[in-house]
């Protein structure tokens, strides 16, 4: 277990190399060169945040980020391929080939009287519009969200420094933020959200505090831009725990707020196939991610918004007086428009999701060239995933339908023709009688 020594002369413990299992081998020679040279120039210089907590938990990191107390320009005089990015957060990216290290310089503290200048901005709610104010360590510290993300594993010594108790919450298995959770939240939205991320991903309890204010505060994700909530959507469900993390965004009525164009389905009728398609595509698609297989938001999606799209055409049938076809075109249309005000789905995904709704009708019809020309469609094995779906929970006349489309695709391209032809001979003899 780890020694739990205060430092004499500030505010962390220390644990050192021989009592933690973080080895240099496990970590990015890319992120160990900018650590080196950061160093070498005279900066402090750590890597901190998930690179460290998952190394401790035995798991493989996603990235390697440090934090330095040289500021944006001076790290850029050091490293040639160093890009400066962020608005809200200025962070030096260093480029390596595909490897990008991101450095960010220490947080400072938000002192009021700073508030509403250029380097640090808070909005009427709280939150922060810009947090650019430098500081300590310490300060940089008490600044993360979560007291299992701010460990900072310094190159010196090989030691790790925790300001916040976040050792031991790792080892309770505790989600637990750092400070008075309603400022915390209200300062930034999306840490609600990255509390359901990190207990769904790492299989941990969030801490009663923490937990709270979450229900009360979600509606404050209502001010966050759609363009950042589209980007958190994607790593709530598509990195590998979006079944467990979708039953703690219900359960925190976090769901409701990135998706109302959804959540309006399941309060209006308690439609059970909307309950059951989500739990579906969630699922198939962890598996997918578990087995390194390609995932696409836009099947996702696909899924999570077409019984909504169907029940609007159905609206629109009625209250519109248009036919089917119209009005599911409307109906994309107005879901999309709803949904994207909130977390913005980008064009080239809700395009490709238009095409996955159309081809679930076109699949219907399959006399004459049609089903030949319907596998010729790029978006075919998508969407015939997505009827396949419909139909295990649907079942009745469409679990026909998907077998079919199942023999079809497989099959030698002369049964194609048989199968068409038996098509076609009692599609006439429906039509005589
Ligand atoms: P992962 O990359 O595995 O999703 P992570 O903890 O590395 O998890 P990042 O989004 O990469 O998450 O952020 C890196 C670090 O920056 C975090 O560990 C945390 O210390 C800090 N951080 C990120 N977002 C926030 C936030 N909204 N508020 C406060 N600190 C944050
Ligand atoms: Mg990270």
């Amino acid at each position: 277990m780890f020694c739990h020594d205060k430092h004499p002369e500030s505010h962390y413990v220390s644990i050192p190399r021989n009592e933690h299992n973080i080895s240099r081998k496990e970590i990015s020679e890319n992120a160990l060169k900018v650590l080196h040279r950061l160093n070498k120039q005279g900066y402090e210089a750590y890597l901190v945040g998930g690179c460290i907590r998952d190394l401790l938990l035995g798991k493989k990191p996603k990235d390697f980020d440090i934090t330095t107390n040289a500021t944006p320009e001076q790290i850029q005089k050091i490293f040639r391929n160093c890009r400066l990015v962020g608005r809200r957060f200025r962070l030096a990216h260093i480029m390596f080939g595909k490897e990008i290290i991101e450095v960010a310089t220490f947080r400072g503290e938000h002192d009021n009287q700073l508030d509403q200048t250029n380097m640090s901005r808070r909005s009427q709610a709280g939150m922060l519009l810009r947090d650019n104010v430098y500081g300590t360590i310490e300060q940089d510290a008490i600044r993360r969200d979560f007291t299992i993300n701010a460990l900072y594993y310094s190159l010196k010594d090989f030691s790790l420094r925790d300001y916040c108790g976040g050792i031991t919450d790792l080892q309770k298995g505790l989600i637990r933020l750092i400070g008075d959770p309603q400022v915390r939240y209200r300062e930034d939205p999306v840490r609600m959200l990255r509390t359901v991320r990190f207990a769904a991903k790492l299989d941990m309890e969030i801490e009663a505090q923490t937990a709270k204010p979450i229900k009360h505060l979600a509606p404050l994700l209502k001010n966050i831009p759609a363009a950042r909530l589209f980007d958190e959507s994607l790593k709530l469900l598509q990195t590998g725990n979006g079944y467990a993390t979708y039953k703690l965004l219900k359960e925190y009525h976090l769901f409701e707020q990135l998706f109302p164009a959804i959540n309006r389905l399941f309060t209006n009728n308690q439609n059970s196939f909307l309950e059951k398609i989500i739990e579906q595509v969630l699922k198939n698609t962890d598996y997918r991610i578990a087995n390194n297989k390609r995932v696409n938001p836009a099947f996702l999606f696909a899924a999570f918004f077409w019984y909504p799209i169907i029940e609007q055409t159905q609206l629109t049938c009625i209250e519109g007086g248009l036919q089917f076809h119209d009005a599911f075109s409307v109906a994309i249309n107005d879901v999309l428009a709803e949904q994207c005000k909130v977390l913005a789905i980008p064009r080239r995904l809700t395009s490709i999701m238009g095409d996955i709704w159309r081809l679930q009708l076109r699949m219907k019809k399959r006399e004459g060239k049609r089903a030949f020309a319907i596998l010729e469609n790029p978006k075919f094995r998508a969407a015939y995933d997505l009827l396949e779906m419909r139909a295990s929970i649907e079942k009745g006349e469409l679990l026909e339908l998907a077998k079919w489309w199942d023999e079809f695709q497989f099959t030698s391209p002369e049964k194609r023709v048989i199968m068409v032809k038996q098509l076609n001979k009692t599609f006439k003899r429906k039509g005589k009688r």
